[in-house]
């Protein structure tokens, strides 16, 4: 079975190892996957920055994830999947998984879909989500998972530019107990976009009505009654088919087709398993994300199961029926590695901690959180309400797995709050003056920047746009071909990094630099404060000035807040990080996937209009905040 490649002594001769010589590095982790035809070159990088990890050999997501398990592992349990919305619960074993696999491959491949062709999934966190994944992987098909709650403009977007032969998708999905109809949706999303998908695959939940469209729409139950006996061969793909493309979620801007290979991905995945969330073969992840995001992509689905753990999808919220609900799943479930973020944390964290001790927690080794800034005092809210190491770990939808994180499958290395931690291995990390391109030292404030080649796993391009891909993420620093996170940062002098906000964050108050992050943690120090965002914006005097929106925790305690909030920077960062105005409102504007839209923010205090603000979860926020600012005007 899997087995650790090689494990190094310390994180530091692994990581330097990595970067001294990748081939070398690679092509020993590259042994814990199963190769149909092994590659015959560990890394092509004859073409800067494309890297094409693996070339020549021939695997597959999904008998990696599935087929691998069957010998020794069948019927161990790979699929949990947990509804509190519809109160079902069901297990799949690795053998079952495998048969519904086969029965959805047979539906795509009957349906007209190949190797190569794009399938579009919009879908609840149903277990057939998961199905549909693995089976595009199967027949090397790539799919292109959209989050179920994107209403039809941004779904006729990505429908647009990823052109997709089959859609499948549910009539609806569910929240607090009420359908929300998904079918609608997909069809003005459809009638909206240029492009036409041929086939639309519906996995009816009796949740809400619909209408089916002639000659286009299938339904699930139907065409899996009809392959129930199918068995589809697994399509073998170069390493460098690609495998799926996933849309960032849009926090700065219209989001990016992130393209992704099939063997680095696997390989970097597994290796991520057990370098960094020390998962291991038999053992349970329980991953809060959503199929939607990458998380979803690589920590529900493809990393515990190609490593060989049981994965769990959740469909509901963390408080229903109670804020016990995720950590009883823990217990019942013997979960190991859990993975989660700090949005969700601070959801619980209004909730009575007692629900988080209820349940026997005793299998759980790791808490992992990433996803936006996680900010101490909710670090150390959780880390003492569950008594488990909180682990921090920093990336991108880009790169597909953590650039930063303390790799304890390596060595046990202290934490420090606030920090993601060090450089994961294979990550050729510098800190760069973004006007200059000169590399910075410890403790000076810099970009984040990768040195090419990228590791296996990361985006290969962005789909159907080399240039792009080149022009946004590899040329924006000036005189070096080399990949920016657009995420500001520090390093101390032990090699922790610490995130500082995005380069788009960074703002200029008479002459001094200054992260919005490093305002925002200051404020949050505050007893009263539940969630902080500052913003930079413009001022005839000072060129910009900081601008707080801050949610209490008690909002019948705020009289003074505001200057005790102002007194808090004062002491902690000093007078010229004080923010010009901090302003106490109920609700920040968010992304679907719950990170903070600043640049809106910046938008609505400067009085200008917000823009594109299609990936905004509830658009009413900002409306909220421009009378808050109005109230205070007045
Ligand atoms: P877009 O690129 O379209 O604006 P996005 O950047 O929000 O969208 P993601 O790829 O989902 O899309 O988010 C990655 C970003 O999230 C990182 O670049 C960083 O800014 C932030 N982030 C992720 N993890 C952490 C972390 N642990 N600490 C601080 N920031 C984090
Ligand atoms: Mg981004």
């Amino acid at each position: 079975m899997v087995q650790a490649a090689k494990q190094n002594a310390s994180y530091k001769t692994m990581h330097e190892a990595s970067i001294a010589d990748p081939i070398e590095f690679w092509s020993e982790q590259a042994k814990l996957i199963h190769w149909e035809k092994p590659f015959n070159q560990v890394l092509d990088y004859s073409n800067p920055p494309f890297s094409k990890w693996f070339e020549g050999g021939l695997t597959n997501l999904c008998y990696n994830a599935v087929d691998r398990h069957l010998a020794e592992r069948g019927e161990q349990i790979a699929l949990v999947a947990v509804s509190t919305e519809t109160n079902q619960e069901k297990t799949y074993t690795f053998q079952e998984l495998h048969t519904e696999v086969n029965r959805m491959a047979a539906i795509l491949k009957t349906n007209g879909v190949n190797k190569g062709d794009r399938v579009l999934i919009y879908m609840p966190m149903i277990a057939e989500a998961c199905f549909a994944m693995l089976a595009c992987a199967r027949i090397g098909a790539i799919h292109s998972v959209v989050f179920g709650g994107f209403a039809s403009h941004s779904l006729a977007a990505r429908i647009d530019d990823a052109q997709p032969k089959m859609i499948i998708s549910a009539e609806a999905g569910i929240r607090m107990g009420k359908g929300v109809p998904y079918k609608p949706l997909l069809d003005e999303a459809i009638a909206l976009a240029e492009f036409k998908p041929t086939k639309v695959l519906i996995v009816n939940r009796g949740l809400t009505p619909y209408t089916s469209v002639a000659e286009r729409d299938l339904d699930y139950a139907a065409e899996r009654e009809k392959n129930i006996a199918a068995q589809v061969a697994v399509e073998w793909v170069d390493a460098t088919h690609p495998s799926y493309i996933l849309y960032t979620s849009g926090t700065t801007g219209k989001p990016k087709g992130v393209q992704r290979d099939t063997g680095g991905y696997a390989v970097a995945l597994t290796a991520s398993m057990q370098h960094i969330f020390c998962g291991k073969p038999g053992e349970t992840m329980f991953t809060t994300s959503d199929i939607g995001w990458v998380v979803g992509h690589s920590y529900i689905i493809y990393a515990p199961l190609l490593n060989g753990m049981a994965t769990i999808m959740y469909e509901g919220t963390p408080l229903r029926p109670d804020a016990g609900i995720w950590w009883s799943l823990v217990e019942k479930y013997k979960v190991s590695v859990m993975f989660s973020a700090p949005t969700a944390v601070r959801v619980l964290k209004k909730q009575d901690p007692s629900f988080l001790t209820k349940y026997d927690l005793s299998s759980l080794r790791y808490l992992f959180l990433a996803g936006e800034p996680l900010d101490e005092p909710t670090a150390n809210w959780i880390h003492e309400a569950i008594n488990k190491p909180v682990v921090d770990n920093y990336w991108q939808t880009e790169t597909g797995w953590p650039i930063l994180a303390i790799q304890s499958g390596i060595e046990t290395m202290p934490h420090k709050f606030g920090s993601p931690g060090l450089p994961s291995f294979g990550y050729n990390i510098k800190l760069l003056d973004d006007a200059t391109g000169a590399e910075l030292g410890a403790d000076a404030k810099g970009v984040i920047a990768i040195e090419g080649p990228l590791p296996p796993g990361c985006m290969q391009t962005i789909w159907g746009d080399d240039a792009r891909y080149v022009k946004t993420y590899w040329e924006s620093i000036p005189g070096k071909l080399i990949y920016s996170t657009f995420d500001w940062g520090i390093k101390d002098s032990d090699g922790y990094f610490f995130i500082l906000g995005r380069t788009d964050d960074v703002i200029n108050v008479a002459g001094h630099r200054l992260g919005t992050r490093e305002i925002e943690e200051s404020l949050s120090s505050h007893p009263n404060l539940a969630e902080v965002a500052v913003v930079g914006i413009a001022d005839q005097l000072k060129g910009q000035v900081a601008i707080g929106f801050a949610i209490p925790k008690d909002a019948t305690q705020t009289t003074t807040l505001e200057a005790e909030l102002m007194k808090t920077v004062d002491s902690q960062l000093g007078a010229v990080a004080r923010p010009a105005r901090v302003y106490i409102v109920n609700a920040l504007p968010k992304t679907r996937s719950g990170k903070i839209v600043r640049r809106a923010l910046q938008a609505v205090a400067e009085g200008r209009d917000p823009g594109d603000i299609s990936t905004m979860e509830d658009q009413a926020v900002l409306m909220h905040i421009k009378e808050v600012i109005e109230q205070k005007r007045s």
